[in-house]
């Protein structure tokens, strides 16, 4: 009863996003159907796909690709040659994959496959399959390919795989033949270096039949849980070496993940708001405690998530323990288990948040990838900030927990490693480059909006964001519309300086000045080459405030006043591309105590210590 009012508004909610979407932007559609039969003896399985694809787009398609993930672990592959050639390999990685022996490699072997019943010409290279179609798809025309294939699980070196280091037997990512995405830039069939995620929308239907002593969980609905049981249900089936068949349903996502163990356990809880949560781990001194402690934290976490970044769409979630870290998938993630109360809460926070920036909002990470580890993270610190308030992990909550970001993100570009935003993700020089500017400098730039826009339309703006772009690709562009259109301000300059180029503001009180009409005179210095609005606080000697902004010419706008009674003054704007600009502040300077940039410390100003004036000039 209540399962079936959540799917009737999600359907809803579906139908309302894709009226506000933009009208020319059309997205390709899958439908998977597939069989596993698993053999755990040699870790092998053998597959049956049947894939329909609806070709949305306004071009013929006589091609398509599909990933192989799994031969990214075999000695050689460009994810084994390029580990062993970046300047900070992931330690996960290193060389690990040049000496896999071949029982612990990974593979696809595609035995078969047919496009609409007749058999196809079609190419393996590397992780990437590649189909000569025999009829051309035309402009909203579908097709059904049906492929068989055999496959091995890798050991565990890299996210996917079998016998993590905390000995979950199974973990089931990026581990089926899955189809390139094909938008409006065309085929995305992207090789599996480090972190190519990028799907079609549609829906998935997975049986695994696997030995009866392996707990499955999966990102999706188990559709055949009465004879399961095991914590899917109030059964308890009776668990045997016979196999057992897993009947999963995952609709409206862009990836399918699976995990299976002997040892796990599934615990449940249903969420304020709606959905059912499962928690999937194995027992153990390391675990048990905090997992149990887990899900009053993420209900509570839940509540506020939904309310600031648009509601959880699905009708369930997963934490699987499993994988080498913590990994996002539609529907759940994989994380290791065994961790202090607040590294697990924190992981657990981080990969749900992903449900909202790419598992919904689907970006594709290879050329977004701050849309969503930056966005995430973002989120993230703010949820764990609000944990700290209601006290349910410890730590002293503070009044912006992105400084910390800002902070890491001045000293790491200090170190001359910086690379821009704009680069594909595989092509950064270095892993750090990549992290800290997806992570960090994603982060970091959504402090940057909230200081320039205002935190009311700032938040308000993530949220139609959410509401316009869920279920599709949103681009960087996208964004910064909806940014624009929720703020009234150009936001393009922004665009280009934070996300295609590595320059940063950096401005300095130059001089301060009392005129002789009793007026006094701030004169300000723009150093850097990245133009930024400018807060001016100043501070008189009976400690009252008054809050200057400066609007940027370019931004065609400000920032609405703060509504903290503190005296606002809206400033004349500053062209870019004067390198010098005068306020005149009608008080003199004797009433003046202190003049400073951006108390708040949110502009990511280069060189600080030049900020603030205290009665002296340089
Ligand atoms: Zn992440």
């Amino acid at each position: 009863m209540y399962l079936k009012s959540i799917l009737s508004s999600l359907i809803l909610l579906c139908f309302i996003g894709s009226l506000n979407a933009q009208a020319d932007r059309w997205q390709q559609k899958v439908k998977y159907k597939m069989k596993i039969d698993f053999d755990v003896r040699n870790h092998q399985f053998t597959g049956e796909q049947e894939l329909r694809y609806w070709n949305n787009s306004p071009d013929t398609l006589d091609r398509v690709f599909y990933h192989l993930y799994f031969n990214a672990f075999q000695p050689n592959s460009m994810m084994d040659v390029r580990s062993r050639n970046i300047p900070d390999p992931d330690n996960r990685v290193r060389d690990r994959i040049s000496k896999l022996t071949p029982g612990e490699r990974g593979y696809h072997k595609i035995t078969s496959l047919e496009q609409d019943g007749k058999a196809v010409h079609f190419e393996v290279v590397g992780t990437i399959l590649e189909v000569d179609l025999l009829k051309p798809i035309l402009p909203g025309k579908s097709t059904t390919l049906k492929m068989e294939f055999n496959s091995q699980v890798p050991v565990q070196v890299r996210r996917s795989g079998r016998d993590n280091r905390e000995g979950i037997d199974y973990s089931m990512s990026q581990w089926y033949p899955k189809l390139c995405e094909y938008d409006y830039q065309g085929w995305h069939a992207n090789p599996y270096i480090a972190r190519e995620f990028y799907g079609v929308w549609g829906d998935f239907e997975v049986e695994i039949n696997i030995d009866g002593r392996y707990t499955v969980a999966a990102g999706g609905v188990l559709k055949n849980a009465d004879k399961i049981g095991r914590g899917y249900s109030d059964k308890t089936a009776r668990i045997s070496d016979k196999k057992v068949r897993w009947k999963w349903e995952a609709k409206n996502v862009h990836d399918f993940l699976w995990a299976a163990d002997r040892d796990y356990v599934v615990e449940s809880k249903l969420m304020k708001g709606g959905p059912m949560v499962y928690f999937v781990y194995q027992p153990g001194e390391k675990t048990t405690e905090n997992w149990k402690n887990l899900p009053e934290a993420m209900d509570k976490a839940l509540s506020f998530m939904n309310k600031r970044y648009g509601t959880y769409p699905y009708s369930v979630y997963s934490f699987i323990q499993g994988g080498d870290g913590g990994m996002e998938y539609p529907m759940a993630t994989l994380i290791t288990g065994e961790r202090s109360y607040s590294s697990l809460v924190g992981v657990s926070i981080h990969e749900w948040m992903h449900s909202w920036y790419q598992m919904v909002l689907g970006t594709n990470e290879s050329l977004y990838a701050w849309m969503d580890e930056g966005f995430t993270s973002f989120a993230t610190s703010e949820v764990m900030n609000y944990l700290r308030i209601q006290k349910l992990i410890p730590g002293t909550p503070v009044d912006n927990p992105q400084l910390g970001s800002v902070n890491g993100l001045i000293r790491f570009h200090k170190s001359g490693r910086s690379e821009p935003l704009s680069i594909h993700s595989d092509h950064f020089m270095t892993n750090s480059g990549y992290g800290v500017g997806a992570y960090t400098k994603g982060q970091v730039l959504l402090e940057q909006l909230k200081y320039i826009m205002g935190e009311e339309d700032f938040y308000r703006a993530l949220l139609r964001y959410y509401d316009t772009w869920k279920f599709k690709h949103p681009n960087a562009n996208d964004f910064f519309r909806i940014m624009e259109k929720e703020s009234g301000l150009e936001l393009d300059w922004f665009k280009e300086y934070f996300v295609n180029t590595t320059h940063y503001p950096d401005y300095t009180i130059e001089n301060v000045e009392g005129l002789e009409n009793g007026t006094t005179k701030i004169d300000l210095v723009k150093n850097g080459v990245m133009p930024m609005p400018l807060d001016i606080v100043i501070t008189y000697n009976d400690d009252t405030k008054t809050l200057a902004n400066i609007p940027l010419r370019i931004m065609r706008g400000h920032k609405p006043a703060n509504k903290d009674n503190v005296h606002f003054i809206l400033a004349e704007d500053w062209p870019w591309t004067h390198p010098e600009y005068s306020l005149i502040l009608e008080f003199p300077i004797e009433d003046i105590k202190t003049i400073e940039i951006d108390p708040s410390g949110s502009m990511i100003d280069l060189n600080r210590s030049d900020n603030v004036w205290s009665g002296e000039n340089p």
